[in-house]
């Protein structure tokens, strides 16, 4: 039987557009606010199109040394072109770019999944500090 740990890709998002791109300071204060941006194809564009296009992208964070994720923020990219003339004519393409913040009282790790609609799920993560 499959697991899910097993449709979760990861690469270099450099050289790989599904990969979500967190961008967040390396450290913080505690309870002060952390501001983090989420981005599909930073480096190079993926397509926004009706029939291909990200769908998704969810903001875990785990505290170190704890075993369960909290939910951070999740972020629905609805707008894909179509309109009532068909696919890709309503000149009208949500980016696949959001910002959210949180706030925790420990170190740990953002973690982001991206949903493209048919290349499947793509993880990251990033570190923070809590001084
Ligand atoms: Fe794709």
């Amino acid at each position: 039987m499959a697991s899910a740990k097993e449709i979760l890709q990861s690469a270099d998002w450099k050289s790989e557009k599904h990969v979500p791109v967190i961008e967040a300071k390396d450290s913080v204060k505690k309870g002060e606010t952390v501001a983090v941006s989420v981005t599909v194809g930073k480096e190079i564009a993926h397509p926004n199109t009706t029939e291909h296009h990200i769908a998704w992208v969810s903001v875990y964070f785990l505290p170190r040394g704890e075993k369960f994720a909290l939910h951070i923020a999740r972020v629905e990219f609805a707008a894909h072109g179509a309109s009532t003339q068909g696919p890709n004519t309503s000149t009208v393409y949500t980016q696949s770019s959001a910002t959210g913040a949180f706030k925790t009282e420990k170190s740990g790790t953002i973690m982001a999944v991206s949903f493209c609609n048919i290349h499947g799920l793509w993880e990251s993560s990033k570190e923070i500090i809590v001084e």
